[in-house]
């Protein structure tokens, strides 16, 4: 297989107002990259005129491939999709909304050429994001920090380089609940940061409303700690401990030691149990979060359902299969 030396894959949901600035200042980016290069771009199930636009796109410029996703799968199974099907030696992963310039491209490719498997982009300063978001994603990176025990970079999203061979690895991880970022981590070989600043969106609102961004969170909590689920017995501990405590005192009450009347006991007995209920209901959560995700898991199903996919080379035959990301490593 003739592979191009450059894959860029961008995952584009609702983008219709960047794609043509998107074109722009990418097609400056790999005019002076110079060599051979495709840019696979995934419209994951947009409700705009994203689909018709990448499709213009295809049919202008062959270097283009689109695909289109039978639905809208989320950015980081969307992703997956477009680096299922991206062929290039090496790849570079961007969002539509060029809040990570591609003008870094000679500098990652620096990087690489000097011995590095992945470079990934690490945000020094990000502009345009609300306070909000500034504040749960710290604390987000800082909680993971605390959980998992596989060194996943502060403030670092999916604007990265790789090399074949990592993608080829990551590909062969079949998790359906993607935290692709960790995912790339854990792989390890050289991985090197690139120190940057992230812009404001181009145009365009978040595609990640707050709803999305606790599932994705979730997604990442679980698949890279199994701590949380170590709670229950710490819960449990602290909980028996405080119970010694109680029984000593009811003990106490019931022989006089303390004075006064038994009856006293019932607003504390509610308060008791309604702790303790709800404890043992968020426990029971957290293993419902780890449970569900195993039987989604065993069930097995594809990660994407490709639609279509226009290239100039197009093979027809392959539209509307369903793509597995090992089936691709074979
Ligand atoms: N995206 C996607 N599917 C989704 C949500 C987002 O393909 O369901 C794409 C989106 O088009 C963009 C990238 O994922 O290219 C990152 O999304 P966004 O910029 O909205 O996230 P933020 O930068 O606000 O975290
Ligand atoms: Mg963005």
């Amino acid at each position: 297989m003739d592979r191009p030396s450059l894959s860029v894959v961008i995952p584009c949901y609702n983008e219709q107002d960047v794609l043509a600035e998107l074109y722009r200042r990418l097609s400056d980016v790999l005019r002076d990259y110079g060599k051979s290069c495709e840019v696979v771009v995934v419209n994951d199930g947009s409700k705009d005129r994203t689909w018709a636009i990448l499709m213009e796109m295809a049919a202008q410029d062959p270097r283009i491939v689109a695909v289109n996703l039978s639905k809208n799968h989320g950015h980081q199974l969307a992703l997956t999709a477009g680096l299922t099907v991206c062929r290039g030696e090496r790849i570079l992963i961007l969002d539509a909304d060029l809040q990570d310039p591609p003008e870094l491209l000679p500098q990652m490719t620096a990087i690489m050429d000097g011995g590095a498997d992945v470079v990934y982009g690490q945000r020094r300063h990000r502009d345009g994001e609300t306070a909000t978001k500034l504040i749960t994603a710290t604390l987000f990176y800082r909680l993971m920090a605390k959980l998992t025990d596989v060194p996943i970079p502060q403030d670092t999203g999916d604007f990265r380089l790789m090399s074949r061979r990592a993608l080829d690895v990551l590909l062969a991880m079949p998790e359906r609940h993607r935290f692709l970022r960790g995912m790339v981590s854990w792989i390890g070989f050289r991985q090197a940061p690139l120190l940057y600043d992230r812009h404001a969106r181009f145009a365009g609102t978040t595609k990640y409303p707050t709803r999305k961004m606790i599932r994705f969170a979730l997604d990442a909590v679980t698949a890279f700690s199994v701590k949380p689920l170590a709670l229950a017995s710490y819960v449990g501990m602290i909980s028996g401990v405080f119970a010694l405590l109680l029984l000593g005192y009811s003990l106490g009450s019931w022989l006089g030691l303390f004075g006064g009347k038994l009856e006293r006991g019932w607003t504390s007995l509610m308060s008791v149990m309604a702790l303790l209920g709800s404890v043992q209901l968020m426990v029971l959560g957290i293993i419902g979060e780890y449970l569900g995700r195993l039987y989604e898991q065993a069930k097995g199903r594809p990660l994407f359902i490709i639609e279509q996919i226009v290239r100039s080379d197009a093979d027809e035959s392959k539209n509307g299969e369903i793509a597995r990301p090992q089936d691709v490593i074979r």
